[in-house]
């Protein structure tokens, strides 16, 4: 879809990033990029976009500043949306110039917007190793929404899934993913607006454990954005420990699980992790999960042609969320070259709907957008079409 030969800036060498079991960064050498005439420079100026209010106060206390500085830092950065320190006018000029040089304020590099004929818009951006992720605007369902991605590529490797055809190739940072939500607010004009956010794009929140949830904090802050976490809804597979987690944290986005089958044998084919954590300790972990009142979980369920979608399948699914407080959300399949299934007749998902309705519980049939622009669920990759030609990339759009 896109060639590295596009590249804006100077290509960077990619962070080095060792990750441990639950996937979250351990070490990372330090971000080295190539500054033409200059030659190698190491960067050292931490980045305020990752650091939670405390953080900064704590960081311009040690650079000898007063601390009520950094909640006026973090409001010019996270409120207003701005990122050049020169700009920021309540703040005195040598502390500025101070400040330019021990901080810096990162943000992913925009490289292509597209806006589908329904109005969603996918993002295209670079991130400051090089790495390309996607982010997608979605309007009106009924309120807008962001569509963040969480790491670049996933490990999940779901069937039906292209995003899990690339792999993993890194976690995002906190200030990677709030970095998303600065982009799309300022492109969309969306500063005063609302919004809501879901972990839907690429990657598997729970397998960024700790880079997520510090980027909710850092989103909640009213000093900053202040999204209230009810807005926000985290999609998993099911990462089980990951999940135990979140039941404790005391900011706690609503929870989506993705789900795609009725028995653990077509959900080990379907959903890999589940020959680890099975269907029946996760639907064991979403009966002891918090759920506040009037409020429910929302599972997904992906519906393959002749795979999960009979009347079984839906009866099956009724009888598994008994004692759940669950809605269900069911996807026919966004197909897509290199995906071998394929998605039902629009009878068929009505059906599958019927059933589960008529069972008492409230059922949802999620409309695609952007398919057009390759920005619908389980559709955003950027690894594996980078390097083709224009004219491969070409057919793989019109594959769509
Ligand atoms: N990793 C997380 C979030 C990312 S995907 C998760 O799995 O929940 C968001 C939703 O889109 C998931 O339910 C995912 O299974 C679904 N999805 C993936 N590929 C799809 C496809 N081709 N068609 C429809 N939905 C898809």
């Amino acid at each position: 879809m896109l060639s590295r030969g596009n590249a804006i800036a100077q290509p960077r060498p990619r962070r080095k990033a060792v990750l441990d079991a639950q996937g979250t960064i351990k070490d990372c050498e330090p971000e080295t990029w190539l500054t033409p005439g200059a030659g190698m420079l190491t960067q050292y100026r931490h980045d305020l976009v990752e650091m939670e209010l405390p953080e900064l106060e704590q960081a311009l206390e040690s650079m000898g500043h007063a601390r009520f500085h950094a909640r006026q830092l973090f409001q010019w950065v996270h409120k207003r949306g701005v990122i050049d320190f020169g700009e920021m006018t309540d703040l005195g000029r040598d502390l500025r110039s101070n400040l330019a040089a021990s901080l810096r304020i990162g943000m992913p590099e925009l490289v292509r917007k597209e806006t589908s004929s329904d109005g969603t818009t996918k993002f295209l951006l670079r991130l400051e190793d090089g790495q390309l992720i996607e982010s997608v605007f979605i309007p009106d369902t009924p309120a807008n929404t962001f569509c963040l991605s969480t790491q670049v590529g996933c490990a999940m490797k779901c069937g039906f899934c292209l995003t899990g055809k690339m792999g993993i190739i890194r976690n995002l940072t906190a200030g990677e993913i709030v970095g998303q939500v600065h982009v799309l607010v300022r492109e969309l004009h969306m500063l005063q607006s609302r919004f809501n956010i879901v972990l839907m794009g690429m990657g598997e929140p729970l397998h960024n454990y700790d880079a997520v949830m510090k980027a909710l904090r850092i989103l909640a802050d009213e000093h900053g954005l202040a999204v209230n976490p009810r807005r926000v809804t985290l999609s998993t597979v099911g990462v089980l420990p990951a999940l135990e987690r979140l039941a404790t944290e005391p900011l706690m986005p609503n929870l989506a699980i993705s789900l795609h089958a009725t028995t653990e044998d077509q959900r080990d084919m379907l959903v890999p992790i589940n020959r680890k954590y099975g269907l029946k300790e996760l639907l064991d972990a979403c009966r002891r999960f918090p759920v506040k009142r009037r409020e429910r979980i929302t599972f997904e369920y992906v519906m393959l042609k002749d795979v999960n979608d009979t009347d079984e399948d839906a009866r099956r699914l009724v009888r598994l969320l008994s004692g759940i407080k669950a809605k269900v959300n069911l996807l026919p399949l966004n197909e897509a070259a290199g995906i071998r299934y394929e998605r039902p007749s629009d009878a068929r998902v009505n059906r599958f709907a019927q059933i589960v309705a008529e069972r008492g519980v409230t059922v949802s049939v999620r409309k695609s957008r952007g398919r057009d622009i390759r920005a619908a669920c389980g559709q955003l990759i950027t690894e594996s079409t980078r390097q083709k030609s224009p004219g491969q990339r070409l057919a793989t759009l019109m594959q769509v």
